[in-house]
């Protein structure tokens, strides 16, 4: 008996919805020809997450009323963008949103502070620019991550395919996302097909919760594809794709309190080739439709089932639902997690230029003013954006013809192209949160910044000066900058409050664990300067500050095994 069928007397109010509206429609059209409204119910709430959008309100702006304000993420398969592509985003933020395109964990572009009347033009938009918001957030198949670098080599290419196809295999079928944002109409609902809609992948109640897939090449494993439900880890033999290793049950998030969410990375269980991909995907979905919590949707994801029910289980239904048995996993090795920034040439001549984004939030009054000079850019040459999973963007396919004139732009706009960050900035992370995330307990992307300067001085001080330590921090335990998987993490626990964890290492095969719970603000430095300091003196030669803290403070009081 599934957990489904167990739970079935206390199911979630969201399977309650998603049962009685398959197609996910709810009233959405109705709220959005409504001139007076200025939010979307509380059910339709749920729904519209499925259509890429989450309502919030401006938590700065609180105390003298709720403003609600909507964030729409696009569904950008592998981060590629075209110029044309990113010159509509570009003015669909100056236009709709806060005049910043926000790059996310899962290579896609959020718009924070959309208000109702904007909302329609805008999914509208992004639709006729060929991309969608579709499955960007809502219990299915989210954005599917895909290698960003090296860009261009010939696996690369049939890896992005792959990519593709796995994103359109997983998308769900209703006709309601089409006819409210691109006819902008209500579903009609006495066409039989509407009427008795049931998705043929996902049935009428979708996953419990979402589901995340990656594909990577190794050795980088610069998207920390053990993190997510499905990872596929390319085996290249040659240049050429010859299948891929199957990773299943990763994820982030948790809940403070609630020892039965923790984090978790995927286990590796077999390889297949690459004519079976979307045998597989479907499968290792339906074992999550079929088997994750629908009751408790904080243990509602594929990695509670996986790590309840063990890999053999996971292997076996995972493979009956495939229809084929999964060969042995193929020998392969991480190095490293993270982006190349600067210039770079392409296997086939061009270059490409990985800029680092400070919090992954293009705008004019950071970094120079690096919003105008990608647009000018974007204008002028025919070049691709490819969005990373560590929020930062590639600018890909200049020619050498071409590329003194990026180069004149950026350097016009006040961009560096060299040295572009610290070793401590060009390796960390921030969400959101404050104010438009409605999860966030702590500030994280507008406080990271402050807090890397101060830890930069404290490593300066201990001899680590120029050293690269991974840090992220995010606003709750939800994690959506997977900071569990970083050397040195920051959860939100409360304003002003966090926890620390410590010891993930630089391939990101490994999940951290909690050194300090509920550090005060100007606390944090005070805590890790000794430790700091003892990991300058106490190393061994080459070895990683997340690599030494699991070896020698995991052993120690403090550290909490999760
Ligand atoms: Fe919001 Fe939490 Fe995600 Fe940060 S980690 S963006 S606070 S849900």
């Amino acid at each position: 008996m599934n957990t489904v069928e167990t739970s079935k007397a206390k199911l979630s109010h969201n399977e309650v919805i998603k049962e009685a509206v398959p197609t996910l429609a709810g009233s959405i059209a109705a709220t959005l020809a409504d001139p007076n409204a200025d939010r979307f119910s509380d059910d339709d709430q749920q729904f519209i997450k499925f259509h890429g959008i989450y309502q919030q309100d401006d938590r700065d702006l609180r105390k003298t009323g709720k403003k609600y304000i909507v964030m729409v993420r696009g569904r950008i398969p592998g981060g590629v963008m075209s110029s044309a592509q990113w010159c509509v985003f570009d003015d669909l933020a100056d236009q709709y949103g806060n005049k910043t395109l926000r790059i996310t964990t899962r290579q896609s572009i959020q718009f924070h502070g959309v208000v109702l009347a904007g909302l329609g033009p805008l999914v509208k938009r992004i639709n006729d620019s060929l991309l969608s918001t579709l499955a960007a957030c809502g219990d299915v198949n989210r954005n599917v991550l895909a290698p960003p670098t090296p860009a261009y080599t010939r696996a690369r290419e049939e890896v992005f395919a792959d990519c593709v196809r796995v994103a359109d295999a997983l998308a769900p079928k209703t006709h309601a996302y089409h006819s409210i944002w691109v006819e902008g109409v209500q579903l009609d609902l006495n066409d039989p097909a509407n009427k008795d809609f049931v998705d043929p992948l996902y049935g009428k109640t979708y996953l419990p919760r979402k589901f995340k897939t990656a594909f990577v090449i190794p050795p980088l494993n610069d998207l920390d594809v053990l993190t997510n439900d499905l990872g596929l880890i390319a085996v290249v033999e040659g240049d050429r794709l010859v299948g891929y290793n199957l990773a299943v049950g990763g994820g982030m998030g948790r809940s403070h309190g609630n020892e039965a969410t923790y984090p978790r990375m995927a286990d590796v269980v077999g390889f297949f080739t690459p004519d079976r991909l979307i045998a597989v995907a479907e499968a290792v979905l339906k074992v999550h439709r079929d088997f994750g919590d629908r009751a408790d949707r904080k243990h509602a994801r594929l990695k509670y089932v996986v790590q309840e029910r063990g890999v053999e289980w996971t292997r076996a239904q995972i493979e009956e639902r495939a229809g084929f048995k999964l060969e042995p996993a193929r020998p392969f090795v991480f190095t490293k997690q993270g982006d190349l920034y600067g210039w770079h040439r392409q296997v086939d001549g061009r270059w490409f230029l990985g800029l680092w984004v400070e919090s992954g939030r293009v705008k004019d009054n950071g970094q120079g003013r690096m919003k105008a000079a990608l647009r000018k850019i974007a204008e002028r040459f025919p070049v691709e954006f490819r969005l990373t999973a560590n929020q930062n963007v590639l600018v890909a396919n200049v020619t050498e013809a071409d590329r003194p004139a990026v180069a004149t732009i950026l350097a016009e706009h006040g961009v560096k192209t060299e040295n572009q960050a610290t070793a401590l900035q060009g390796a960390s992370m921030a969400c959101p949160s404050m104010p438009t995330c409605g999860l966030g307990l702590a500030e994280s992307e507008r406080y990271l910044p402050g807090l890397l300067t101060r830890l930069e001085a404290v490593c300066s001080e201990v001899g680590l000066g120029g050293e690269e330590i991974i840090i992220r921090m995010t606003g709750c335990p939800n994690g959506c900058a997977r900071p569990y998987a970083a050397e040195l993490g920051f959860v939100g626990k409360a304003p002003g409050r966090y926890q620390i964890w410590l010891g993930g290492n630089e391939a990101s095969t490994r999940v951290n664990r909690l050194w300090k719970d509920n550090v005060k603000d100007p606390d944090i430095v005070t805590e890790l300067r000794p430790v700091l300091a003892r990991y300058a003196s106490d190393r061994q030669p080459g070895e990683r500050f997340g690599d030494w803290s699991a070896r020698v403070l995991w052993n120690e009081a403090g550290a909490v095994a999760v």
